[in-house]
């Protein structure tokens, strides 16, 4: 029995997704000295048990890094890093996990985030290379769509690869191999359990939904009324309320 999570929109907000005023919030992310992403005060208590529990299993597209920034009030003993890429077992990489994903690495991802480093340091803009998991581009605000589906067609999906996009904020180009939902199997099957619950808030948790017996998705979540997530349970709240419900649901389930 494990509950699989995704952390940003879901477990955790950003003054953006919140849906509501910061006050009474309990902040849990600073970036360069500035708190970036809060919980309410329930949530704060209800992650103190779940990260004690080892059937709670954080998943997100962050780096172990990034991950390592959020207070989760305790420290799970799995997590799922970079879109299912990397797991970590006590704070250590899997070694297994990262030489299947190392062993299909397509050949031709390292060459194509190059070459779009390249051209987005020409235009002013950033892409990062997280190899061999995905590359992506960071969209600067206001920058048209028109323009993205340019890239995007310009730049493809290749030979076990695929493009993403994010909100119109991000362009993922991502390895086949790497997905959450193959990584929540992963971890279920070294802990001799399976995933009961999952949640996730955007279109590159739905491999994570799908492997779930149960799935949650967040009343804000742009997946809900989707034929994609049509098996999944919207929460009654939105914003960092649904978070704090999601979390209840997950306790009443491990605990039930
Ligand atoms: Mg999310």
């Amino acid at each position: 029995m494990l509950f699989v999570s995704d952390l940003d929109g879901t477990v955790v907000y950003s003054r953006r997704t919140a849906h509501r005023a910061l006050t009474g919030l309990v902040g849990v992310e600073e970036y360069d000295g500035t708190m970036i992403s809060w919980v309410t005060p329930d949530s704060w208590r209800l992650l103190a048990r779940l990260s004690a529990d080892g059937r709670f299993v954080p998943c997100t597209t962050r780096t172990w890094e990034q991950y390592r920034r959020i207070d989760l009030n305790g420290r799970p003993e799995w997590v799922i890093c970079c879109n299912g890429g990397a797991v970590y077992r006590s704070g250590r990489l899997d070694r297994d996990w990262d030489e299947t994903i190392r062993a299909s690495e397509p050949p031709e991802l390292a060459a194509a985030a190059a070459e779009t480093a390249g051209r987005a340091a020409a235009a002013g803009w950033t892409c990062r290379y997280v190899p061999p998991y995905f590359f992506y581009l960071v969209v600067p605000p206001g920058t048209p769509t028109t323009t993205l589906d340019q890239i995007e067609s310009r730049l493809p999906g290749g030979e076990g690869w695929h493009v993403h996009r994010h909100r119109d904020r991000k362009i993922y180009w991502i390895s086949d191999a790497v997905s959450k939902g193959a990584a929540a199997r992963y971890v279920a099957e070294r802990t001799g359990s399976s995933v009961t619950l999952a949640a996730g808030d955007e279109e590159l948790d739905l491999p994570l939904l799908s492997a779930a017996r149960r799935a949650l998705l967040p009343r804000h979540s742009s997946l809900v009324g989707t034929a994609a997530a049509a098996q999944a349970e919207v929460t009654a709240a939105e914003g960092v309320a649904a978070g704090e419900e999601i979390l209840t649901r997950a306790v009443a389930e491990l605990s039930g």
